[in-house]
């Protein structure tokens, strides 16, 4: 039999919406933890795989946008199309503007590939209460009208405050079978 291959998450957003803080805030809560980095070569804009110790392999996706929406088609569609043993992927939206065009392109892809996916709102100390609430609703109620692979709970973080990355983190460690329940005994 064959090995069983490693479980991966995929982290996903525009540049400029605070993956690489939020990658980086995860990892700082668990230092017991080793995380190796690799990337993929011979791209302009690398893929890194963050192997979890034994227990998962974290993709970080290139940030699209305007300047990058070439990467993001060859790359971000070109990996997701392929699977791997990918659970769960992480689309993140910055909870200052919401949802803009080019998220919209990400949740049709992943939409159209039938890949279910979370979405994380992020720089969530950044937004007033209000903005903040607004822009949450606003989600909510796209999601609820508009998908069919969004997990409906929306995950709000901050990664300078580390508010919400305790919560995100034992989603992932859930997701990925690393949250085992206790059998009594
Ligand atoms: P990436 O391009 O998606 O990897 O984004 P970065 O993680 O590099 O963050 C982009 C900018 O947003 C940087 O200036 C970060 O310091 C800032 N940023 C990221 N996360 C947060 C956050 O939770 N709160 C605040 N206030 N700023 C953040």
């Amino acid at each position: 039999p064959s090995l069983p291959l490693p479980l991966q998450v995929c982290f996903i957003g525009r540049s400029n919406v605070g993956k690489s803080s939020l990658i980086r805030a995860l990892f700082s809560l668990a230092p017991e933890v080793e995380v190796r980095v690799s990337k993929t070569p011979g791209h302009t804009k690398k893929m890194n795989f963050f192997k979890v110790g034994k227990y998962f392999t974290l993709v970080d996706m290139p940030g699209y946008g305007y300047r990058a929406p070439q990467d993001f088609v060859e790359m971000v569609e070109a990996y997701l199309q392929e699977r791997h043993n990918l659970k769960r992927t992480f689309l993140l939206v910055d909870g200052v503007v919401g949802l803009q065009k080019t998220d919209h392109i990400a949740v049709e892809m992943l939409e159209e590939f039938g890949i279910p996916y979370v979405m994380v709102l992020t720089k969530i100390d950044r937004a007033s209460r209000g903005l903040l609430l607004k822009n949450v609703l606003e989600i909510q109620e796209f999601v609820k009208e508009n998908t069919q692979g969004c997990f409906p709970q929306l995950f709000l973080v901050s990664s300078v405050e580390f508010s919400g990355v305790h919560l995100l983190r034992c989603f992932v460690a859930h997701i990925t079978g690393n949250l085992p329940t206790v059998e009594a005994s």
